[in-house]
Formats: C-alpha cells, structure tokens, sequence
C-alpha cells in the first residue's frame, strides 16, 4: 500500500479529533520551549552572584532600595523565580500534552472497534464462510492497539523529536552554516538506510501480524475442538502442531527484532560519523580562524544532543510502520463489501406469511482470492407455494440442500432475484429487519451465548418477558421441566462461562427461542435429531398449537417429523423430486415412501425394545 494513500488514510482518522492534537502538540512545544529557556535564568542567576562577588554588581534603582533591596539580589530572585517558573509551568503542561495526545488516539481507535464491529455484524453468510475468525480477532485486538500506538506515542514521540532536532539544527545554523551542514553531510545516507529499515519493518510486521491470526485460529480451533482432541488423544499431534506454528511465528518475531534492533546502532554510527567530520572540519576551521573555539565547542554538544531524539525517531518510525501495516489489514477487512444488505427501495412487509418459490436455480460460490467460481451443491426448485398458516415438510437424503432452502428463505444466503417471495413481496425487496423477524430459522446447530437460559430463550427480544411467558416457550419446546431441575432455574448460566447443555436440550432451546420470536413463518431446520422419539412426538404434538395461525416449515430426514405436515416436498441432490402430502407420496412410491418403509421397521424396532425394557 502506498505511503500517500496511507498518510491520506490516517489524515481522515485524525481529522475530528485535530483540535486536541493541535493543544496536546502546542503544549509539548511549551513544555520543550520552557525546558531549554528554564536553564538560561539558572545562567544569568550564577552570573549576576559571580560580577556581585568580583565587586562589578550594577547600581540600585531608588524604589528598589525602598524595599530594601539591591540590583543584584532582585535579579538573582527574579531569574530564579523565572526559573522555577519555568519549570512549573513545564510540568503543569505535561499533563495536558499526555492527555491530548493519549486521549484522541484512544478515542479514534474506539470509533474504529465500532466500526468494525457493524460491519461484521452486517457481513453475510459467505463472509463468514470464507474469513478465519483468528484474522478477525487479530484484527479487532492486536491490529487495532498497534494503530493506537501509531495515532498516540508515534505521534506525541515523533512531534518532540522533531521539534528538538529542528532546535538543535537552527542553534547550529545561527552558529556556523557551513559546519552545520558538514554535520548534515550524512543526512541522504540516514534517509536511505531508515528507509530501507523502516520498509523491512513494515513487511515484517505485516508478517507477525498474519501469522499470528493464523496461530490465534489454531488456538481458537484448538479450544473449540478440545472435547474431540482428548477424545481420541490427539493431544501430542495437537501440541506438535501448535509448536510448529509458535516456532514460525518466533522466527517471524525475531526477523521483526533483528530490524528493530538494527535501528538505533545505525542511526547512532550516522551521528558518529557526523561527530568526526565536525571534529575534523572545525578543527580545520578553528585552525585557520574561521570559525570560534567556542563555536565548534558548542557543536560538538549539539550533535551529542541530536542522539536521544534520532533514537526516537527511529522508535517513531518502527510504531508508524507498524501502524501502517496494521491499518492495512483493518481497511482490508473494512473495505470487504456486504453481500446482502437492504436494496435502496426496499420495504418492511407486515406479511401474512405466504412463501412461494420460482424457477429458483441456486449455487453456492466460492470468491476466496478474488476467483468467483461455482461450487457443487445448490437447489433448483421450479415452484413451490405455502399458503399462510399451512405447514411444510422439507424431506430428504443429508446433503440434499434442505437447509439450502431454509437459509434461502431467510436470505441467509441471497436467492437470484424473482425466486423467492414473502407474501408476493420478492424478499431481496424485504429489508432485513422486517424479513427476519417475520421468517425466523431455528438452524440446525444451535449457539448458546453466555447468558442465562431466559435471556438465551428471549434472544430476539429487547427485554425479558415476565417468567410465565419464558416458561410458556420452554414448555411448548419441552424443555421446562429440565430447566427446572436447574439449581438457579431460568437464571442458570449457559454458554462458555456456564452449564453446557446435552445436544437434544440445545435443540430444545433453539426451538423455544424460535417460538419467543414469535414470526409468521416459522422455519425448524432439523431441530429434533438429537431428542428421542418420545420427546420428538410431544414436541410435535405442541408444534401444532405453535404453528396455530403461522406457517410452519418442519427439515428433517425423517418421516416421522413430517408426516402430519399439509404438504411435503422430497429434495434430493439439490433437486426438488416430490410434492404432495404423506399419503401421496406413501402412494408415489418413491424415495418417501422407500425411506418411510425402512424408517417403519426401526421405529418398530425402537418401540420394542422401550415395551421389553
Ligand atoms: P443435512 O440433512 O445433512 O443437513 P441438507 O439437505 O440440509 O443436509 P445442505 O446443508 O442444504 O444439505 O447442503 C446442500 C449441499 O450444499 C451440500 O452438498 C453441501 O456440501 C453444500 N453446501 C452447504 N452449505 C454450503 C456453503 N456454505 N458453501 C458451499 N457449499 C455448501
């Protein structure tokens, strides 16, 4: 990315915050300004004592003598308290310049972690698909305070190295032009060698940084997946593979600290380097009367003084490039574009829940590096209608793009336009907001978030409806009696910081929370696998009064979860194969009534064994 384009990137991010950074910049100056002043009163105090004692003090002016004091001893106090003024008002200042140079930079990377976050939050499912959630969580962290260094301590360190460099080298020129520029002799070789340096710490750094997004997923994977790892005892093939990531990423680092570390030295042999031509030039020049001891004295200090901020310098430019990297990943992340999102007339529909489908073709696509290319897998339906309140049953093989359809349905994933609609409304017209909470998809795999079951149940409302209307979803979704059973009940943790639940009581809770949405659509995506029969018939039996005055979609890959619904299409790869309900399709003898025939015989099988039990 190019130094301009970033420069103009990090201008729009200060940009509202200018002012402070302007005050927080003019204090350092005073601060600066106050601390090289300070000492020169100190000066005139000594000299003022030194022509008092050697008998040369000046003549007292008459009000001066009233007060009972004499020139010397008032220009003594005077300069003294100039002084300690002086330093006061230095440190007074400090505090506004750390804070206005601190505070902005925490402010702006606030804005940018805001940013951020509404954009993920807007990203679509194919987003997701293709980002690793260990780039995404480098980016939000590591990434982010890398930039704050940038816009805090780079700037508050570079503003004071520069502004001490630039007093030093106008001391310099008001001395002696021409030895200020035989000291500046080995400026364009500083330029070039920091040059080369800080663009090895940029490439470096932007290295570290993608690495350890690829090692922060590796631990990521590694804790999500823990239960299957110390299942089969994969723990020493798991810790070889972190060692092997943590190794590149040390080496990676290290690389890092080799430029880093090749920074200060180089800049201090430069100033070496610039100490001897002084050395040798002024010595010349002094020699030949062109210049004053005391003059070539005076540079000598000079360019010792030009060491602490050159070592700065080196520091603020290592934090800017650092900063830069960084700001390029973020604006990569921020400049990915959202898929799905609201089309500019797009309305919100009060619908009454009547779904039709239309010469849908649908495949699944892969953009991963920039080649957009058609992956296997998608749905092809010609038509389908589901008048309000009706019930649908999805049925079919696994893989065959039943959840396909659930999520096309919900624009989880975007349907070619004309295809889908929501009471006659093509849904890519919906805005989201109003289509998603009218169709709402209980998924396959549910998530619990670290919150109490109650608040887990009421995740599509803003407050927690009173207890009753809690326990009326989990009793629906049969799962109040084990919540229940809980020792704080409804206000029982879940989630990572909490009780995890089995497979079939998360199924239970995606069903609650989806009945609380209360939508007009209401979409099951095989949410009853986990349950035994038993539990799997009650729900059934309430999903009746749930589905009272809604539409009603019911997934599964089995008979049993669809054979009450009024109709049921079959899906096999990708392909719509069958419509009509249970007896039809039971007399179409087809892949239904295949399934329906085995399904039977491990039913009766299950039945059996539960009557001999
Ligand atoms: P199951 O009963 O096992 O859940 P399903 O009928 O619901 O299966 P889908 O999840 O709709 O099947 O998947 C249909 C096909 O699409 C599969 O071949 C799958 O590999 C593919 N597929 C699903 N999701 C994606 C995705 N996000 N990206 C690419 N291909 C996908």
């Amino acid at each position: 990315m190019s130094l301009a384009s970033d420069i103009r990137r990090t201008a729009q991010l200060l940009r509202p915050e200018r002012w402070r950074y302007v005050a927080g910049i003019t204090c350092l100056a005073g601060v600066n300004i106050a601390d090289v002043v300070a000492p020169l009163f100190l000066a005139i105090a000594v000299e003022l004592a030194e022509a008092d004692l050697v008998g040369s003090s000046p003549a007292t002016p008459p009000p001066l003598a009233l007060l009972g004091l004499d020139a010397t001893m008032f220009g003594i106090f005077a300069a003294v308290g100039v002084y300690l003024g002086l330093q006061l008002l230095a440190n007074v200042l400090r505090y506004p310049m750390l804070m206005w140079t601190a505070v902005p930079s925490h402010r702006i990377t606030q804005g940018v972690r805001r940013s951020l976050a509404a954009k993920l939050l807007s990203q679509s499912q194919t987003f997701y698909d293709r980002s690793k959630s260990g780039d995404l969580m480098s980016i939000a962290t590591a990434d982010i305070n890398a930039i704050r260094m940038m816009l805090g301590p780079a700037i508050l360190v570079g503003a004071d190295t520069l502004l001490l460099i630039s007093l030093v080298l106008l001391v310099m020129f008001l001395l002696s032009w021409k030895l200020a520029l035989v000291a500046l002799i080995p400026l364009p070789v500083i330029y070039i060698v920091t040059n080369k340096l800080s663009h090895m710490e940029y490439e470096g750094f932007e290295a570290v940084q993608s690495d350890l997004a690829d090692m922060t997923e590796r631990v990521r994977e590694s804790y999500a997946g823990i239960r299957i790892i110390q299942g089969y005892a994969r723990e020493a093939f798991d810790r070889a593979r972190f060692h092997e990531f943590s190794l590149r990423h040390y080496t990676k680092n290290l690389v890092l600290a080799r430029v880093r570390a090749a920074f200060d030295p180089t800049l201090d042999f430069m100033l070496g380097i610039s100490n001897i031509l002084v050395l040798v030039f002024g010595g010349i020049w002094v020699a030949s009367g062109e210049i004053a001891v005391g003059t070539f004295v005076a540079f000598l200090f000079l360019i010792r003084y030009l060491a602490g901020p050159m070592i700065g310098l080196g520091w603020t430019i290592s934090l800017i490039q650092r900063g830069r990297a960084s700001l390029g990943r973020l604006r990569r992340l921020l400049e990915e574009p959202v898929e799905i999102f609201d089309a500019a007339d797009a309305v919100a529909v009060d619908a009454s829940g009547r779904i039709e489908i239309r010469d849908l073709d649908f495949a699944y696509r892969s953009t991963e590096g920039g080649h957009d290319e058609e992956l296997q897998g998608g749905l092809h339906v010609p038509a389908l209608t589901v008048e309000p309140g009706q019930t649908l049953g999805v049925f079919g093989p696994v893989g065959a793009g039943k959840s396909t359809l659930a999520r096309l349905l919900t624009r989880m994933y975007e349907p070619p336009r004309g295809t889908v609609f929501l009471d006659g409304v093509d849904v890519r017209d919906i805005t989201l907001d109003s289509l998603r909470s009218q169709i709402v998809l209980a998924p396959q795999e549910t998530f619990l978030f670290s919150s109490t079951v109650e608040r887990n149940v009421a995740l599509a409302l803003d407050d927690v409806p009173p207890r009753d209307e809690i326990e009326r979803y989990a009793k629906l979704a049969h799962l109040h009696d084990e919540v229940f059973d809980f020792d704080a009940g409804y206000e029982t943790m879940l989630g990572e910081r909490g009780v995890n639940l089995s497979g079939g009581q998360r199924q239970r809770l995606a069903i609650a929370r989806a009945i609380a949405a209360d939508p007009r659509v209401l979409i099951l995506d095989d949410c009853l696998s986990a349950v035994d029969a038993e539990t799997e018939a009650a729900i059934l039996a309430s999903l009746r009064e749930v589905f009272t005055g809604r539409t009603g979609i019911i997934v599964s890959h089995r008979v049993r979860a669809v054979r009450d619904c009024d109709t049921i299409v079959v899906i096999e790869d990708g392909h719509l194969t069958a419509v009509g309900d249970h007896d039809a399709l039971m007399r179409g003898g087809g892949y239904y009534a295949q399934i329906a025939a085995q399904q039977r015989g491990e039913d009766a099988d299950v039945d059996d064994a539960a009557e001999a039990s």
